[in-house]
């Protein structure tokens, strides 16, 4: 088991596992900070995940210089994706917590390739907001930032 960032790890963690080399993944790439495999249950052929290396759930809480290079290897791989796979678009998609679907909470972005018509439920009908309510929200968290 290897941990030479000394980032923090989740012994119940399936990422954690594989980060430490405990269960086996199809890795396409691996630096300081991230790795980057193949997800076992693919929306479409080529689906991978690029994984912060320490346990950090969710964007909230993850160190922003991980977030960044978690994001750098997403790109590296939607390069490769899309440069050898010529898929009909690429979705990056990073979920936070249950209720945005998110079954495993350990930061990752998925690269997720995408085929005309494929079902994928990520595209939605643009529905004009209402402008009041817009700003209402726009106004508390402008207060925040
Ligand atoms: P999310 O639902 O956004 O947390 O995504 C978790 C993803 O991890 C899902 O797409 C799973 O298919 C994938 N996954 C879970 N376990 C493994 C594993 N052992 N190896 C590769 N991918 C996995
Ligand atoms: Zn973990």
């Amino acid at each position: 088991m290897s941990n030479p960032g000394n980032h923090p790890t989740d012994g119940s963690c399936i990422f954690c596992k594989i980060v430490a080399g405990q269960i086996p993944c199809f890795k396409l790439l691996e630096d300081d900070m991230t790795i980057a495999f193949m997800d076992i249950n693919p929306v479409n052929p080529g689906h991978a995940l690029a994984v912060a290396k320490g346990h950090w759930p969710t964007v909230d809480v993850i160190p922003a210089e991980v977030l960044a290079a978690v994001a750098k290897t997403a790109q590296r791989v939607a390069k490769a994706v899309i440069g050898e796979l010529k898929p009909h678009g690429v979705n990056l998609l990073q979920a936070n917590g249950e209720g945005a679907g998110q079954s495993v909470p350990h930061l990752h972005i998925h690269i997720m390739p995408r085929r005309p018509n494929d079902g994928v439920a990520l595209n939605w009908e643009y529905t004009p907001g209402d402008k009041a309510g817009i700003e209402a929200i726009y106004k508390r968290l402008k207060a925040v930032l």
